[in-house]
């Protein structure tokens, strides 16, 4: 039977989100196939719009809907405290506890050399403005417990060695190898309350 090159061309997009192996990606191909039009154009536009209406926070760089997000803007919280983490992922493993009640920074990914992520493609500098001109108290450096991540909290807390601020890292309940957001909320909790200074 002659290839459907549209399906396929389908298949392939689906691939390319995280956990979707071929197999899901053909029944999910298949089921667009079998959606109603009106459905598929909500599809259409929820995809093309998503860039459109959500961007990255000016200050700490979580997504978000407005220039500043909800977190920043929020008068409530600890604007002494910053947890540093890789991704955003991990901001809503920590806004999950609801026992942290600071701020975030989003660095983007961990310094990572085989990968080409040096210092300069990784929201660095603008933590070091913020720490500055903030009046910051507390750096807690929540990278993963990976090499890369470690490398990366290193490389920070060397640079904020001369600032006269408390930076701290997350306590090792999380086991070497893990990750923030996949940690269960007891485990990030603990991690969190016996953070160390770095
Ligand atoms: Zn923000």
């Amino acid at each position: 039977m002659k290839e459907l090159r549209a399906l396929s061309r389908l298949i392939d997009s689906f691939l390319k989100l995280p956990s979707v192996g071929k197999k899901s990606a053909e029944r999910m191909a298949l089921a667009v196939l079998e959606m109603d039009e009106e459905d598929i154009q909500e599809f259409v536009y929820a995809l093309t719009n998503i860039k459109n209406k959500i961007q990255k926070c000016e200050v700490c760089g979580l997504y978000s809907e407005e220039q500043k997000c909800e977190i920043c803007q929020d008068q409530e919280r600890d604007k002494k405290s910053i947890i540093v983490v890789s991704s955003f992922k991990d901001v809503y493993a920590f806004e999950k506890l609801k026992s942290y009640n600071g701020l975030y920074h989003v660095l983007g990914g961990a310094l990572n050399a085989t990968r080409g992520i040096g210092v300069n493609e990784l929201n660095i500098e603008s933590l070091l403005n913020r720490v500055h001109l903030d009046k910051i108290e507390e750096i807690i450096l929540a990278t993963n417990s990976t090499i890369e991540g470690e490398t990366t909290a290193l490389y920070i807390a060397k640079l904020l060695e001369k600032e006269n601020i408390n930076t701290t890292r997350l306590a090792y309940g999380l086991p070497m190898g893990g990750y923030v957001d996949y940690a269960d909320s007891l485990t990030l909790k603990k991690a969190l309350e016996g953070r160390r200074k770095i």
